[in-house]
């Protein structure tokens, strides 16, 4: 078979610092570049200077960390650094999607997505995932109503739901291959904000006796519907 010959890449910019400055890798060494379609590649590097790192093509191969259920969640913002904390968490945990939202009790009211989508690029590269989970912008919380109908399964956590509401374990189950998690802000889901959820037939959950902070419910909720759906065996 005819060998196809690659052209060399050239790394600058923050790619080339990091892996100058933090790796502090030399020529010769090999590394991994994923350009966020499922594949590792393999290069070696040629060359290296003040500015950038001179590539060759060494093989590629399809990277098997990615879950195969696609699980998207949906969480408030939250106060301070916690929104991009639990996106960097929930991209070490396989999330595919995270959609923030404004709900009534949001007291953070924007976020730069940039922010988010950065810490889900670092995230993946130091989990070794070879996708970048999609970080959307963030919408106010009746707006992300219709794009929850693209779920097999739906549930919102909600400490109220301890008493009458469903566990996880009661509502996913292996075969599904689309879940939706909805996580509140700090001060909770208004009940405007839990009556619509519940009239569009979404399944209120319980995380346990306890109140978690919200982002602990979000890391925590991810994690569970992992070992749920099967991906930790
Ligand atoms: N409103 C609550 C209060 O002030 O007592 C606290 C809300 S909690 C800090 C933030 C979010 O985490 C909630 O909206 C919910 O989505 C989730 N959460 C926290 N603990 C939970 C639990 N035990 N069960 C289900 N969801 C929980």
């Amino acid at each position: 078979m005819e060998k196809i010959e690659r052209p060399l890449l050239k790394l600058t910019g923050n790619e080339h610092r990091h892996l100058a400055e933090v790796l502090r890798a030399r020529t010769g060494d090999k590394i991994i570049l994923c350009p966020n379609d499922g594949r590792d590649y393999v290069y070696e590097i040629r060359s290296f200077d003040k500015t950038s790192a001179t590539l060759s093509y060494v093989n590629d191969c399809e990277n098997d960390t990615e879950p195969e259920l696609y699980l998207a969640v949906f969480p408030s913002l939250l106060k301070g650094d916690k929104t991009e904390f639990e996106v960097q968490k929930l991209t070490e945990l396989g999330v595919k999607k995270i959609s923030p939202f404004i709900g009534d009790y949001t007291v953070q009211k924007s976020e730069k997505s940039e922010r988010l989508r950065r810490a889900a690029h670092e995230a993946s590269k130091q989990c070794g995932r070879a996708v970048i989970p999609t970080v959307d912008d963030p919408i106010r919380f009746s707006d992300i109503i219709p794009a929850l109908g693209e779920y097999d399964v739906v549930v919102f956590a909600y400490e109220g739901a301890y008493a009458r509401g469903k566990r996880l374990g009661d509502v996913i189950k292996k075969s599904a291959r689309r879940i939706a998690l909805v996580v509140g802000p700090e001060g909770g889901f208004s009940e405007a904000e839990v009556k619509m959820m519940s009239e569009c037939g979404y399944c209120p959950v319980t995380l346990g006796k306890r109140i978690l902070r919200a982002e602990t419910a979000a890391i925590a909720g991810a994690a569970v519907i992992m070992q749920l759906a099967g991906e930790w065996e």
